[in-house]
């Protein structure tokens, strides 16, 4: 569960966040919707409790994120960043292994244990093929499959995904999604990720929130938040939503087409 409460961040003088307050409970999906610049990849940061807020409290599983230490904090929370910024000349098994890393012992050995996680997470996320090859070697795609297998590896129960689908063409996308939304739903993960696909937000989070200038909207349904009007203003340009099929799912579209 992640709780915020009036949380601002500023780079600077430049306020990045406004006094922004919503939860997501255990087992729900919170996506992120909102233009560029609008603070989504700094949300993230701050509830990874990499930031200092200047005002507020960020708690994940009841517990104040600005008060564990780092290890701590990697232990209930999993970050899949926006960039791709694996160390190339790691080898999959390797990189997938160091999302262990929170867990080892003083000594700071793997245990066969620690193994067996691992290999669950490759199993599940597609990647024990390749676990011989080298990040550098490997398409944006495949990378990104890594780094979910890497932060399912640290055995968090929050995670934090920023545009986790970027590099993904359409059919993993959908894999990737209906992935996350079986963690957050058999196994009660809670999961906050930023989308710009507003249609796949539509389609698999439980709720919406839009951030727009470091202020974020109120959380809602889908269908509530995701409407023409509200997304014409937060985008600034015309857009419609069309109802498909029999469940009259919304599809965004920008209007004239
Ligand atoms: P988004 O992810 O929604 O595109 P960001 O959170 O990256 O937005 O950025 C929000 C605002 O904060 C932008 O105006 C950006 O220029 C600014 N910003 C982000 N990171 C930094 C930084 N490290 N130093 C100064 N300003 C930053
Ligand atoms: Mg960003």
């Amino acid at each position: 569960m992640i709780q915020a409460e009036s949380v601002s961040v500023s780079y600077g003088i430049h306020l990045a966040l406004k006094k922004i307050s919503f939860e997501v409970p255990s087992g729900g999906i919170l996506g992120v919707v909102g233009p560029n610049g609008s603070g989504k990849t700094t949300l993230i940061r701050a509830l990874s409790g990499v930031l200092p807020l200047l005002t507020g409290h960020i708690r994940v599983e009841g517990e104040d994120i600005s008060r564990l230490a780092p290890l701590e904090r990697a232990r209930r929370v999993a970050v899949i960043p926006q960039a791709l910024n694996l160390p190339p000349a790691f080898t999959v098994w390797e990189t997938v292994l160091l999302g262990r890393t929170p867990h080892l012992n003083w000594l700071g050995q793997l245990s066969e244990h620690d193994r067996q996680i691992a290999r669950q997470a490759m199993e599940r996320t597609n990647t024990f093929e390749l676990a011989d090859r080298f990040i550098g070697e490997l398409s944006g795609g495949e990378q990104q499959r890594v780094l979910l297998a890497r932060a399912l590896a640290q055995a968090a129960r929050v995670l934090l995904m920023d545009e986790p689908t970027a590099h993904l063409d359409l059919r993993h996308q959908l894999n990737w999604l209906r992935e996350i939304r079986s963690l957050a739903h058999h196994d009660g993960f809670t999961v906050l990720m930023v989308l710009h696909d507003l249609n796949l937000v539509a389609r698999f989070a439980d709720r919406v929130a839009l951030l727009v200038e470091g202020h974020l909207q109120p959380p809602g349904i889908p269908e509530e938040i995701l409407t023409a009007e509200s997304l014409s203003n937060v985008y600034r340009i015309p857009l419609k939503t069309v109802l498909i099929g029999e469940e009259k799912h919304p599809i965004i579209l920008p209007a004239g087409y």
